[in-house]
């Protein structure tokens, strides 16, 4: 029986290519082992987002590399490269990486298993190039039966809704690597999350590259982020959002990647009159000011930003929003920097992560003027840090008191809905709650961006007399 391990880098969309890659190996009876020491193959599924992603990428591929050298018995083993990295660099990685035995682009990751029978049958002599599987524009999506092993923790999932993005953000590599927008059907996705919820899953996080896009490119007409979306045009993200809520169980429903300018006053009052879906929205913004928005071609100005911002806090009680932001974008002055501190002073985003600009290749930022140097992204991004735990903190102090339903992951570590699995903060509760369940708990401390809490109605005293007599 064919070993196979996989190392999967990157973000949870990768994460959800690796587990249907997983899926199919399973389902072929091979054996997927977590150690790459004693595997007959390697799959390194590679993120290529920016230089950073790309070098840790590059990292794995190498140490895997080295330890198969190191080591006789495995000198046999096989080493396939998979994700973003192998998709952008399909022309060049085959030259500049003679080691690998194969290259995999996003489209072929249900073909996973021939691939490597393939790659057994092939001689691999010295002058031989590695293969190479890779379509030169992805189009795949998968479906609720697209074979699939999950690899997060039973209780919470990733569902990708859709796949590839139609916007022009001027910084981004990903339209090229992930190819055009395309979304599932409202009922593909509503029979997988079905499914989910019946193996107990108790967290559903939609993902895609835009979420709020969803539908919207099999509509006639292409939405004008200009003028406000239409939902009675089609399909589109209210809709899904309705049939998943009617689901019955107990769990929560969490989108993440909404780009602002698809928002619609129709979805915000869908998030509020769906109480399965989790109070908390990610909106990467990317900036405030302007000029860098227009240079970005984030198709938002800071005007609509600004009263979108209000109009979500005020249709969704209790929301929680999170963003990103980046700085050192090319041309890029300390004015702006001060109009985007002035604008996360003002909002109080309960969440937010800031990004050092990165020049990457094939973009047309990357060839922009006026590029910021390292020194002064580095300065800008300590600015906006500083300020966002300032308000971090006294967001969680004014939790202090409150109950909370929140979701257990790990003894002792639990998340509201405020907060997304691997990318948020976290609640720390006793040790005793029950790991993949909710629980109810009374928030009595907060230490930045974390939160302390004891079951709901229980004093520190009372939960400890609780425990001994358990
Ligand atoms: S919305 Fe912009 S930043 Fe996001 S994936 Fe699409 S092009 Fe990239």
């Amino acid at each position: 029986m064919i070993k196979v391990s996989l190392i999967s880098l990157g973000c949870a969309k990768n994460l959800v290519d690796s587990e249907i890659m997983v899926g199919h190996l399973q389902g072929a009876g091979m054996r997927v082992i977590p150690d790459a020491e004693h595997a007959d193959v390697v799959i390194v599924n590679t993120c290529s987002f920016i230089d950073s992603s790309k070098e840790e990428s590059i990292a794995h591929i190498l140490e895997v590399n080295l330890q198969r050298g190191l080591r006789k018995r495995r000198s046999e083993q096989k080493l396939i490269v998979a994700g973003c990295m192998s998709q952008r660099f399909a022309k060049d990685l085959p030259g500049s990486m003679p080691e690998v035995d194969a290259f995999i682009g996003l489209d072929e990751i249900t073909r996973i298993v021939p691939i490597i029978e393939e790659i057994y049958s092939r001689e691999r002599g010295r002058n031989v190039p590695p293969a190479s599987f890779v379509t030169p524009r992805s189009t795949f999506i998968p479906d609720y039966n697209t074979p699939r092993f999950r690899l997060t923790p039973p209780h919470f999932a990733y569902v990708k809704i859709a796949e590839g993005c139609n916007h022009p953000c001027t910084f981004c590599i990903i339209p090229q690597i992930r190819g055009r927008h395309r979304s599932r059907t409202v009922d593909s996705v509503v029979a997988e999350a079905r499914q989910l919820v019946a193996e107990g899953v108790k967290e559903i996080n939609l993902i895609s590259q835009d979420t709020t896009f969803f539908g919207m490119d099999t509509w006639d007409e292409r939405p004008n982020p200009r003028t406000p979306v239409d939902s009675s045009r089609g399909t589109a993200l209210t809709s899904l959002l309705r049939e998943l809520n009617a689901i019955g169980g107990d769990f929560w429903i969490r989108i993440l990647y909404t780009h602002p300018a698809h928002w619609s006053d129709e979805l915000i009052r869908t998030i509020a009159e769906c109480p399965k879906v989790a109070r908390y929205v990610d909106m990467p913004l990317q900036h405030i000011s302007d000029r860098m928005l227009s240079a970005m071609q984030r198709e938002t100005g800071g005007a609509y930003i600004r009263d979108l911002v209000l109009r979500i806090r005020a249709g969704i009680p209790g929301i929680a929003l999170r963003t990103t932001f980046i700085v050192g974008f090319p041309g890029e002055t300390e004015a702006d920097v001060d109009e985007l501190c002035e604008f996360v002073r003002e909002t109080r985003f309960e969440r937010l992560g800031v990004f050092r600009y990165s020049q990457e290749e094939g973009t047309r930022a990357a060839k922009m003027p006026g590029q910021v140097s390292s020194k002064d992204k580095e300065r800008r991004w300590h600015r906006v840090m500083a300020l966002q735990k300032e308000i971090a903190g006294s967001v969680s102090a004014a939790s202090v008191g409150k109950t909370l339903k929140v979701l257990v992951d790990e003894p002792g570590v639990a998340r509201g809905e405020a907060d997304a699995p691997d990318i948020d903060g976290r609640v720390h509760v006793p040790r005793g709650l029950e790991v993949g369940h909710f629980a109810t708990v009374r928030i009595n401390g907060h230490h930045d961006y974390d939160l302390l809490a004891l079951p709901a109605g229980q004093s520190p005293a009372e939960f400890k007399v609780a425990k001994q007599a358990q």
